[in-house]
């Protein structure tokens, strides 16, 4: 059963309890009130006819005759009354004798001084009445139509309130139940519509500070860190094969350089010694990159450790240089001294990524395909600086070169995939660097990296 239906028939179980309690209640103290003010109107009325008879010694043949007369109109009340012997001294109408006084009656009157009781509809109360020393019982009996047809009266419309009341609460119940589960019910429509293709899309968190925003608050955060690894996923394979061309292109070179024609030995173990080199380099890659994609981007999960800059960007230059012979990287720091000997706490594989490929961009777009490298310490922060004179960045796409798989206006100049600087800018973030870049179409590019020293 759906909740809006739970919610529905809950509310309109209780709120048609309480109305039929609080119905009943009214009901059922109308009927006593209708009791009790009949027996208290019946003893009244005795207590005058006994005094009409024996303080004004009124006849009892009139008072027989009052009551005959006024029995079917007025609903007279019928009155007996016997002395301390139980002998009749006055009865209303003999012939008519609704109550039949037993000794066991007078029996219960002497006892309890009063007794009531209702016959056939019929209000009976039996009392005993002092009168001048003497006890009397008296019995007096009549029928309270009137009472009777206004608790008819207040029985009706209770019922059509009832009826009417319930239609009202269950219409009610509907709509509230309705009401309070839109929200929800917005939110299954909203979630329908979010797949992988779209993970971007988010729940509608609304106004009210209810547990239904913290719900959708809490899944909005869920998609979040589904897309975060979604893309984080999908990248991870544009930078592996991105990474992973370079060597592969290198070994395809050598080996079909020494397929060409007849080499002598030592050609062809100068190339298995190259494919060899090379293939130790794309696992070691490869690992990194693993290490790359499980770490997810969370600094916890990946090996630092205190690393020499300067060895680092000399290990990728001449890497870089071994696969791109025309590239030349100028080390602009001179050795031994304390400046350059930079030390900061890093993953000296993802570090080398980083700055190959920032020489790669540099030799790449420039006509001398030449990069000058320099290392300073600035606020206690290492700083690379990787510079060229190639043929720049132009001013409107600086803020979009980090971005996955963008390529600039450069793109017919040279071969890329756009995801370069994509992952130079992600190391640079795990390390708690930073990375500028000033350019100029006529002088060409300046890229800054800032990694806080250990
Ligand atoms: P790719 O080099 O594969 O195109 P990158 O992410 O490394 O991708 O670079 C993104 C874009 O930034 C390049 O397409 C190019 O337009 C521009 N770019 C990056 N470095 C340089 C540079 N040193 N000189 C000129 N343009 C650059």
């Amino acid at each position: 059963m759906s909740i809006q239906k739970r919610i529905t028939l809950w509310f309109t179980l209780l709120t048609n309890s309480v109305l039929v309690l609080f119905m009943g209640f009214v009901y059922l103290s109308a009927y006593k009130n209708r009791l009790n003010e009949f027996y208290t109107i019946l003893e009244k009325e005795a207590i005058t006819k006994i005094n009409l008879l024996l303080e004004t010694e009124l006849d009892a043949i009139t008072l027989q005759t009052i009551y005959r007369e006024n029995r079917e109109i007025l609903y007279e009340v019928e009155v007996a009354i016997y002395d301390g012997e139980e002998q009749l001294v006055y009865h209303d109408a003999v012939e008519i004798d609704f109550v039949k006084e037993t000794p066991e009656m007078f029996k219960e009157i002497r006892e309890n001084k009063s007794m009531q009781f209702i016959q056939e509809g019929w209000q009976v109360l039996g009392f005993v009445y002092e009168y001048r020393g003497k006890p009397f019982f008296v019995t007096a009996a009549a029928y309270d139509a009137y009472g009777y047809s206004k608790l008819e009266n207040i029985r009706d419309t209770i019922i059509i309130v009832l009826f009417i009341g319930v239609l009202f609460i269950v219409f009610l119940g509907r709509y509230f139940a309705k009401k309070i589960i839109r929200p929800v019910t917005e939110m299954i429509m909203e979630a329908e519509m979010i797949s992988a293709s779209n993970l971007h899309l988010r729940l509608g968190e609304g106004e009210e500070q209810d547990e239904l925003k913290q719900l959708a608050h809490t899944i909005n955060r869920l998609l979040e860190r589904l897309e975060k690894s979604f893309e984080s996923q999908k990248q991870f394979v544009s930078y592996v094969s991105h990474e992973l061309r370079t060597p592969l292109t290198a070994i395809i070179t050598e080996l079909e350089w020494a397929l060409q024609r007849e080499r002598n030995l030592e050609e062809y173990q100068e190339t298995l010694e190259n494919v060899l080199a090379d293939g130790h380099g794309m696992a070691k890659l490869l690992s990194t990159l693993l290490d790359f994609a499980k770490a997810n981007y969370d600094r916890s999960e990946v090996n630092f450790k205190p690393i020499r800059v300067d060895e680092v960007l000399l290990d990728a230059s001449t890497e870089l240089q071994k696969s791109n012979p025309e590239y030349k990287v100028e080390l602009d720091f001179a050795e031994n001294s304390e400046e350059e000997e930079v030390t900061v706490e890093g993953n000296a594989y993802l570090l080398s990524i980083a700055f190959s490929n920032l020489m790669s961009n540099a030799c790449k777009f420039s006509k001398n395909h030449k990069c000058t490298i320099s290392i300073s310490l600035e606020n206690n922060q290492a700083k690379v600086l990787f510079r060229d004179n190639g043929i720049g960045i132009p001013k409107q796409e600086l803020n979009k070169i980090f971005t996955p798989f963008y390529r600039g206006q450069n793109k017919n100049f040279a071969k890329g995939s756009g995801i370069g600087l994509t992952l130079v800018k992600k190391i640079v973030d795990m390390h708690l660097g930073e990375i500028k870049v000033t350019s100029d179409v006529i002088k060409g590019s300046i890229f800054e990296v800032f990694l806080p020293k250990s």
